[in-house]
């Protein structure tokens, strides 16, 4: 494997004589955490302190005991395990990397030494069904203060002091869920600058040729999205919508001098600096990679930049089968642009142009997937609009169907979920549509698996015995087990004033605007993006910064 951290070739691994000893934990295999920004993020915060000696561990399922691939040493030395999660499917691991280390899973079984903490993305999403097993979360943005978290158990270990006293001070912190001591609810913490910008973007420190991106810089452009889709948890718990400076950007890569950058963000066509800063990278012959775009940020001079730069497949993302649903989950969509999109990314000579649709959206029907048909013949045409005399263009256009999870934190923790036998039909549905077509390839999630997500994400404390078998026999197998639980997790009636579990955080979204766009959902309303000039006097979404605020430069 070739891997390099911020231009060494490994990372520095330290002496532990007087250093708190850190594992900070992927629970997946190692090319999953090589390429999620989140954790690399907590990986430099806490590597760059001398005071620390922080070691990485991911899942090796073929190894009987979890050790750290910096030094081979065994997890069960660590005093302080970190756990970052971004999976809900990840759950039964975090069991499993404990039983296998001899570390005690419940908190109640481990008074003493290690503290065993959780962040990452589903901290401040749903944490819950995990919390029997952790000391503490720490629910926000790891910049905006995970190191005085540190700082206190770093002292408190150093003078020999007792977990507790560590976990007493910590429940009193911003952004510190201690269980049974922190006052709830527990606000996110943020970190937003003065001027409103993603002041420290995320990038890669682990450039590495076994990353799932392979060997590749992966740089944020920007965090959050200002569109307001109402099915998407990233849209609500990233919330307000940063964006990153060009010159920030630069510096980055210019220190890094990766040959490959994958830029990241919820919205990057919004970015304006998008296009000056592909052609910056061009001039320095630096390849890069965008995640998916909305249609109506692909410009006519980005798709041809794009296209004389070496890209051959686009990926827009349709969410919806019908014009009603895209309207009622406000995608902020317009079909007329949409197409224009498809035949422009056909006349440029795109090979492959990938779809991507949810199905299971509350109230759709058989009428959706007829209208879903008709416009499979309209994308068809665009499509060869696109290829002319010639018979070139998008040779493949592949959709990809994949089934709603209705997540914590969006106006849909309110749907009603669909029973598996839906979905199938569902999928049956669209794959039929879509095989009418010469060039067109249908692949669909598979609703059971679905099922086990929503389960995971929709659940609480309750749910915790079920991780606790899944650790030992699979997921699928615990599922199957805990049948009547995981009805009753996503079948539990819903009502305006049902309290989820994860209302013991407060991400900054308030109760009243997430029903009330839950209430246009249902009407089929539209509600306005963020404005342009950020958060200032807007209060639309209810998000008062103050109580979470960390100011950055
Ligand atoms: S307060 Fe307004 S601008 Fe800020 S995140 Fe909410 S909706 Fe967007």
């Amino acid at each position: 494997m070739s891997e390099l951290y911020l231009g060494r070739t490994v990372p520095r691994l330290k002496d532990w004589g007087g250093r708190l000893p850190v594992a900070l934990v992927f629970p997946e295999a190692a090319q999953h955490g090589l390429s999620t920004l989140g954790w690399q993020v907590v990986y430099r915060l806490l590597a760059d302190r001398e005071e620390l000696a922080v070691e990485r561990f991911f899942w090796d399922p073929t190894s009987p005991r979890p050790r750290s691939v910096d030094s081979g040493r065994d997890l069960g030395l660590f005093p302080l395990v970190l756990f970052s999660l971004n999976f809900e499917g990840d759950f039964p691991t975090v069991l499993r990397l404990l039983q296998d280390a001899d570390i005690p899973v419940t908190r109640e079984e481990r008074p003493s030494w290690p503290l065993v903490l959780a962040g990452g993305p589903l901290a401040f999403l749903n944490p819950f069904p995990l919390l029997p097993a952790l000391d503490g979360i720490f629910v926000g943005e790891a910049e905006a203060g995970l190191n005085p978290v540190i700082d206190v158990i770093a002292r408190v270990w150093n003078s020999g002091g007792e977990k507790s006293l560590a976990l007493g001070e910590m429940a009193r912190m911003p952004g510190m869920l201690v269980p049974g001591q922190s006052l709830l609810p527990v606000h996110r913490l943020v970190h937003v600058s003065g001027s409103g910008e993603l002041s420290e973007p995320a990038y890669s420190c682990f450039i590495s040729s076994e990353a799932q991106f392979r060997d590749m810089l992966l740089l944020e452009v920007n965090r959050g999205c200002p569109y307001g889709c109402r099915f998407c948890a990233a849209g609500s718990i990233y919330k307000p919508p940063r964006h990153a400076r060009i010159e920030t950007l630069k510096e980055i890569v210019s220190r890094c001098q990766p040959q490959k950058v994958g830029l990241v963000g919820t919205a990057l066509t919004d970015w304006p600096d998008l296009l000056p800063f592909l052609r910056w990278l061009q001039e320095r012959k630096i390849k890069f990679s965008l995640s998916s775009m909305r249609a109506d940020g692909l410009t006519e001079e980005l798709l041809q930049f794009l296209r004389h730069t070496g890209t051959r497949s686009v990926t827009l993302a349709l969410e919806g089968a019908s014009r009603r649903l895209r309207r009622a989950m406000n995608k902020h969509f317009s079909e007329e642009a949409f197409l224009e999109a498809v035949t422009r990314i056909s006349r440029m000579q795109f090979g492959t142009l990938k779809l991507y649709m949810i199905t299971g959206w509350p109230g759709e029907n058989e009428e959706d997937w007829a209208e879903f048909e008709s416009f499979l013949v309209r994308i068809d045409e665009a499509r060869r609009a696109g290829q002319g005399n010639r018979k070139k263009g998008v040779e493949l256009i592949s959709l990809s169907v994949s089934c709603l999870v209705p997540k914590a934190w969006t106006p849909l923790q309110w749907a009603a979920i669909p029973d598996e036998e839906w979905f199938k039909a569902a999928m049956r549905r669209f794959k039929k549509a879509v095989g009418r077509f010469k060039g067109m390839r249908f692949a669909g999630e598979n609703p059971g698996q679905a099922r086990v997500q929503m389960f995971l994400a929709r659940g609480g404390e309750e749910i915790f015995p079920c991780l606790e078998r899944a650790a030992e026999v699979g997921l699928g197998a615990a599922v199957r087990e805990f049948d009547e639980l995981v009805r009753e997790v996503l079948h539990r009636p819903l009502a305006r004033d049902s309290v989820f579990p994860w209302e013991r955080l407060d991400i900054g979204v308030s109760r009243k605007f997430l029903y009330s766009e839950w209430t246009k959902y249902r009407h089929g309303l539209v509600s306005p993006p963020c404005p342009d000039s950020g958060c200032g006097e807007c209060r639309l979404c209810g998000m008062d910064l103050l109580p979470s605020l960390s100011h950055g430069s």
